[in-house]
Protein backbone atom coordinates (compact mmCIF):
# COMPACT_ATOMS: atom_id res chain seq x y z
CA UNK A 1 0.00 0.00 0.00
CA UNK A 2 0.99 3.38 -0.50
CA UNK A 3 -0.12 6.61 0.75
CA UNK A 4 -1.33 9.27 -1.80
CA UNK A 5 1.46 12.34 -1.07
CA UNK A 6 -1.48 15.21 -1.18
CA UNK A 7 -4.61 13.10 0.61
CA UNK A 8 -2.25 10.63 2.70
CA UNK A 9 -5.48 7.91 0.92
CA UNK A 10 -4.25 4.80 0.81
CA UNK A 11 -3.65 3.39 -2.84
CA UNK A 12 -2.77 -0.01 -4.62
CA UNK A 13 -0.27 1.73 -6.91
CA UNK A 14 2.88 3.78 -5.99
CA UNK A 15 2.44 6.00 -8.92
CA UNK A 16 -0.62 7.71 -11.36
CA UNK A 17 -4.24 9.06 -9.91
CA UNK A 18 -5.11 8.89 -6.10
CA UNK A 19 -8.40 6.37 -6.04
CA UNK A 20 -9.50 9.12 -3.42
CA UNK A 21 -8.44 12.88 -4.12
CA UNK A 22 -7.12 12.09 -8.20
CA UNK A 23 -4.21 13.58 -7.22
CA UNK A 24 -1.17 12.01 -8.38
CA UNK A 25 0.42 9.52 -5.48
CA UNK A 26 4.23 10.09 -5.90
CA UNK A 27 5.77 13.05 -4.04
CA UNK A 28 7.13 15.83 -6.90
CA UNK A 29 10.85 14.66 -8.14
CA UNK A 30 12.11 17.35 -6.46
CA UNK A 31 10.48 16.97 -3.30
CA UNK A 32 13.72 17.74 -0.48
CA UNK A 33 14.45 15.55 2.58
CA UNK A 34 13.10 18.50 4.76
CA UNK A 35 10.16 18.77 2.87
CA UNK A 36 9.36 15.22 3.20
CA UNK A 37 9.60 15.00 6.33
CA UNK A 38 7.48 18.32 6.78
CA UNK A 39 5.13 15.96 4.87
CA UNK A 40 5.10 13.04 7.38
CA UNK A 41 4.70 15.30 9.82
CA UNK A 42 0.89 14.70 9.01
CA UNK A 43 0.86 11.50 8.62
CA UNK A 44 -1.94 9.10 9.78
CA UNK A 45 0.50 6.29 11.08
CA UNK A 46 1.41 8.47 14.59
CA UNK A 47 4.72 6.49 14.57
CA UNK A 48 6.23 7.75 11.09
CA UNK A 49 4.99 11.64 11.98
CA UNK A 50 6.71 11.35 15.48
CA UNK A 51 9.84 10.04 14.04
CA UNK A 52 9.93 12.85 11.13
CA UNK A 53 8.78 16.14 14.00
CA UNK A 54 12.46 14.61 15.60
CA UNK A 55 14.49 13.95 13.00
CA UNK A 56 13.52 17.38 11.82
CA UNK A 57 14.67 18.83 15.55
CA UNK A 58 18.23 16.64 15.06
CA UNK A 59 18.52 18.54 11.38
CA UNK A 60 18.11 21.88 12.81
CA UNK A 61 16.14 22.39 10.02
CA UNK A 62 14.87 25.85 10.07
CA UNK A 63 12.82 26.01 7.18
CA UNK A 64 10.64 23.39 8.84
CA UNK A 65 9.73 25.58 12.02
CA UNK A 66 6.81 26.90 10.82
CA UNK A 67 4.87 23.25 10.30
CA UNK A 68 6.35 22.10 13.45
CA UNK A 69 5.03 25.02 15.55
CA UNK A 70 1.52 23.98 13.79
CA UNK A 71 2.22 20.37 14.46
CA UNK A 72 3.01 21.44 17.94
CA UNK A 73 -0.39 23.43 18.75
CA UNK A 74 -2.68 21.50 16.61
CA UNK A 75 -0.90 18.26 15.51
CA UNK A 76 -3.28 14.87 15.48
CA UNK A 77 -2.17 13.49 18.53
CA UNK A 78 -0.21 14.61 21.55
CA UNK A 79 3.21 12.60 20.63
CA UNK A 80 3.33 14.38 18.12
CA UNK A 81 2.42 17.51 19.72
CA UNK A 82 5.56 16.77 22.28
CA UNK A 83 7.85 16.02 19.95
CA UNK A 84 7.41 18.63 17.82
CA UNK A 85 7.52 21.26 20.27
CA UNK A 86 10.54 19.57 21.53
CA UNK A 87 11.87 20.17 18.49
CA UNK A 88 10.75 23.80 18.16
CA UNK A 89 12.92 24.05 21.06
CA UNK A 90 15.89 23.00 19.85
CA UNK A 91 16.25 24.76 16.84
CA UNK A 92 15.02 27.79 17.40
CA UNK A 93 15.35 28.13 21.54
CA UNK A 94 12.78 29.05 24.11
CA UNK A 95 13.68 33.07 24.48
CA UNK A 96 12.30 34.03 21.28
CA UNK A 97 8.95 31.86 22.17
CA UNK A 98 8.64 32.67 25.57
CA UNK A 99 4.99 34.32 24.61
CA UNK A 100 3.74 30.45 22.32
CA UNK A 101 5.65 28.49 25.32
CA UNK A 102 3.50 30.32 28.17
CA UNK A 103 0.26 30.11 25.88
CA UNK A 104 0.69 26.04 25.30
CA UNK A 105 1.92 25.64 29.22
CA UNK A 106 -1.41 26.75 30.05
CA UNK A 107 -3.46 25.62 27.68
CA UNK A 108 -1.85 22.30 25.52
CA UNK A 109 -2.40 18.52 26.73
CA UNK A 110 -0.24 17.58 29.66
CA UNK A 111 2.88 16.32 28.25
CA UNK A 112 2.96 19.36 25.91
CA UNK A 113 2.28 21.59 28.74
CA UNK A 114 4.86 20.18 30.85
CA UNK A 115 7.39 20.44 28.01
CA UNK A 116 6.74 23.91 27.67
CA UNK A 117 6.64 24.33 31.40
CA UNK A 118 10.23 22.91 31.28
CA UNK A 119 11.72 25.05 28.63
CA UNK A 120 10.62 28.48 30.64
CA UNK A 121 12.02 27.71 33.75
CA UNK A 122 15.40 26.66 31.51
CA UNK A 123 15.20 23.28 32.00
CA UNK A 124 16.25 20.39 29.17
CA UNK A 125 12.84 18.70 27.90
ZN1 LIG B 1 -5.06 11.45 -2.60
Amino acid sequence: MFWCFHCYALNDQPRGPCVVCHQPVEPPDDLSRTDGLVWALRHPDGDRAVTAAKTLGMLHAREAVPALRVAAEFGPDIYVRAEALRSVIRIVGASPLRTWLEALAVTAPFNVRDIARSALEGRSC
